[in-house]
């Protein structure tokens, strides 16, 4: 699992055993309803489990569980199905034991749009998920309840209700922005009106700041890098990049220096002209980018802020303009 096709394989798999069951049983249910492996079925009382054992005959390796209404209510994805005593069948939106209830909080640093969605949603699945007028009033004022704990303005929410979220409007291109407010949203109305639509990103993800369950990976062996390699004689670096990791690159300059090999590796032409040598072991990784096209342009840019490198060339030809701001910037800003 995990994988993009993950879904599109779990269904045709379903599919197939679901035909097979179907079509091979000498009385079939009367309602088959299925949502990739979740399915509803209306069968006769006698038949429920005769038609289980049918099922996990088909795969050996499918074992298909089966839950039978409880005190005549049962669930089917968020939807509670109550069998009512005049034998109709009223709906309800069905949440797992373990549901806190907690939504995205009104004052989280995110866009308004967002947060509105957020309501929007649950009174739309309220309409969508509950014909019963009833029941979707108490569900409404349930979900004024949630809302209010999460931090939304009674006025607000009481807006969202009745909104609709379509958007016909026509965009001729698209960018994601990272959200920070106050500025976001005014960015958001110039590039709309330019005919760009603009989605908003997180800063930062609570992801990110939480620390990763793995262990680092060693710095000399992670890949994808813009690095420095000072010289032991003088106060000149090297800069340059690779997409392996850096001690598989430092280990072809070493043997370049050693070959005197010029074309191979600038840092000959250094050791060439004054005599000095390189302090290998100082040697450090500067910023970790793994797309190409990117660490080009921040190898560019610490070679133009650094007045101290022996380059030969300063990386990605990067438009003029940029050197008198990188001239003035301190390698350690870049990047960040
Ligand atoms: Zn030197």
């Amino acid at each position: 699992m995990g994988s993009p096709i993950s879904a599109i394989l779990a269904n045709l798999t379903i599919e197939h055993i679901e035909q097979k069951a179907l079509t091979t049983f000498h009385t079939p249910p009367r309602l088959w309803l299925r949502y990739v492996d979740d399915t509803y079925v209306v069968i006769d009382k006698n038949m429920v489990h005769v038609y289980h054992a049918h099922l996990n005959t088909i795969s050996p390796t499918i074992a298909f569980t089966m839950e039978n209404k409880k005190h005549d209510t049962i669930a089917f994805l968020d939807v509670s199905v109550t069998r009512q005593p005049d034998q109709t069948l009223t709906t309800n939106i069905y949440k797992k034991p373990t549901n806190t209830d907690r939504y995205l909080n009104y004052t989280s640093h995110h866009p308004r749009h967002q947060k509105l969605t957020v309501a929007k949603t649950l009174y739309n699945r309220a309409k969508t998920h509950i014909r019963d007028m009833a029941i979707r009033k108490h569900e409404c004022k349930n979900i004024a309840r949630v809302l209010g704990n999460n931090g939304f303005p009674r006025n607000l929410h009481h807006m969202t209700r009745n909104t609709t979220t379509s958007q016909n409007r026509q965009f001729k291109s698209f960018t994601c922005l990272p959200y920070v407010q106050g500025v976001s949203e005014r960015l958001k109305r110039i590039l709309n009106d330019a005919g760009v639509k603009v989605a908003m990103t997180p800063l930062k993800t609570i992801g990110q700041l939480l620390p990763k369950p793995k262990d680092a990976t060693i710095p000399q062996h992670r890949t994808g890098v813009v690095y420095q390699v000072p010289c032991r004689d003088c106060n000149m670096v090297y800069i340059g990049q690779t997409k392996r990791n850096l001690n598989s690159r430092l280990k072809e300059h070493k043997v370049a220096v050693r070959n005197m090999d010029v074309n191979k590796s600038a840092l000959c032409e250094h050791v060439l002209e004054c005599d000095h040598r390189f302090n290998w072991n100082d040697a450090q990784i500067l910023k970790q980018e793994p797309n190409w096209s990117k660490r080009l342009v921040f190898e560019s840019c610490l070679i133009n802020s650094n007045s101290n490198v022996l380059n030969r060339n300063d990386g990605k030809s990067l438009s003029p303009v940029f050197h008198d701001i990188l001239r003035s910037t301190s390698p350690s800003n870049i990047g960040h």
